[in-house]
């Protein structure tokens, strides 16, 4: 009996796994593997969720017009000039099938997110990756890479996993290598988190440059994961391109009510974001006491580089109840979480007999 027939690419992934939760042997349970936020929504957001609750036999407004009008009022930008999608993963897709046919390449710094190889390949272009180098994007390297064929290059700043991020200098340097038929994605899912004055804010460079559009998210710092809600700022060029491969309906009004209500009450979510950030540098410096080598790192993860003993260390870190993302060979990225779930990964961390570096 004959099945029906696929995509040969498809024979190339598996599909996507979750990572499965960790449970200790006393019932605790902490998930550093997402990068998600600790804290649960506002209530002035749960509110809004609620409230959008009550029309949910309608359909969403296909044009986010009070999101984008508020994301266009709070980043002082045309609303023209921006675009929402089911998360920025949503967006990430909609951008590469926009830009890909068969023969173009899709340009980005490995190890990077996850997300780019596999959306590369289903909408139909060719991955090119460029290693890292110290744990941070080799822009040189990339703009060396770039062919007649690159149609899309994706900076990841910060970078996840490795949570390095490149500098303004270096990063408009770079810009100005890229050849302006060739679209840049400026990935600043972790924007909120930066400290580093250096790291430019992507909103800053992409008024002169048809050729960058810069991603956002709502699944990081303003702790909207699990309604899947992000978006993109470039030149109206780049917005209506997007707007014409978007899944139509595909961002919900749950998402929507709660994207606005939570850019209303932004500044407890940012009150949030800095607690997340101090967490960060006493995790960091904690760990480099213990004698691990951390990257610096400008998002809410840190990067142990373990190689092979990755899978090992995340398996420690699960017999004390605390999921972890490994790269199997590569290293282990750990979300910051609360206090106490910080203080429990940094007691395994202690307790492991290799340190890395
Ligand atoms: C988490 C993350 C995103 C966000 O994805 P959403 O689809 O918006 O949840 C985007 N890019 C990177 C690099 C991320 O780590």
């Amino acid at each position: 009996m004959s099945v029906p027939r696929f995509r040969s690419v498809l024979d190339r992934f598996t599909a996507y796994k979750p990572g499965k939760t960790a449970v200790s042997p006393d019932g605790r349970s902490f998930k550093l593997s997402s990068n998600e936020s600790p804290f649960e929504p506002l209530p002035s957001v749960q509110e809004a969720i609620a409230d959008a609750a009550r029309r949910i036999n309608r359909y969403p407004d296909n044009n986010a017009t009070a999101l984008i009008e508020a994301i266009s009022a709070r980043f002082g930008v045309p609303a023209d000039h921006v675009a929402v999608g089911c998360g920025s993963v949503g967006v990430t897709q909609m951008l590469l099938e926009a830009v890909s046919e068969p023969g173009a390449q899709v340009l980005y710094a490995w190890r990077s997110f996850e997300a780019y190889p596999v959306l590369t390949a289903l909408a139909g272009a060719e991955s090119v990756q460029v290693p890292l180098r110290e744990e941070t994007h080799d822009l040189d390297a990339m703009a060396e890479a770039i062919t007649e064929r690159t149609r899309l290059i994706f900076v990841c700043n910060p970078n996840n996993p490795t949570g390095t991020a490149v500098r303004r200098a270096e990063l408009e340097r770079f810009l100005d290598r890229v050849p302006e038929d060739c679209l840049v994605v400026l990935d600043e899912a972790y924007r909120e988190y930066i400290r580093d004055r250096e790291v430019p804010d992507g909103l800053t460079l992409y008024g002169d440059r048809p050729n960058l559009a810069v991603l956002r998210t709502f699944s990081k710092a303003y702790g909207l994961a699990g309604l899947r809600v992000g978006f993109l700022v470039a030149h109206p060029v780049v917005a209506e391109a997007i707007r014409k491969t978007m899944l139509p309906f595909s961002v919900n009004s749950l998402a929507q009510a709660a994207a606005v209500a939570s850019l209303r009450a932004e500044d407890e979510l940012l009150e949030r974001v800095e607690s997340t950030v101090k967490e960060r540098e006493r995790v960091a410096e904690a760990l480099r006491a213990q004698g691990w080598t951390v990257p610096p790192t400008e998002a809410n993860f840190v990067w142990l580089r373990l190689g092979e003993r990755t899978l090992d260390f995340a398996a420690a870190c699960e017999a004390q109840g605390i999921s972890v993302r490994p790269f199997p060979g590569e290293g282990a990225r750990v979300s910051i979480g609360a206090p106490e779930e910080n203080d429990a990964f940094l007691a395994v961390a202690e307790a492991y007999p290799h340190r890395n570096g």
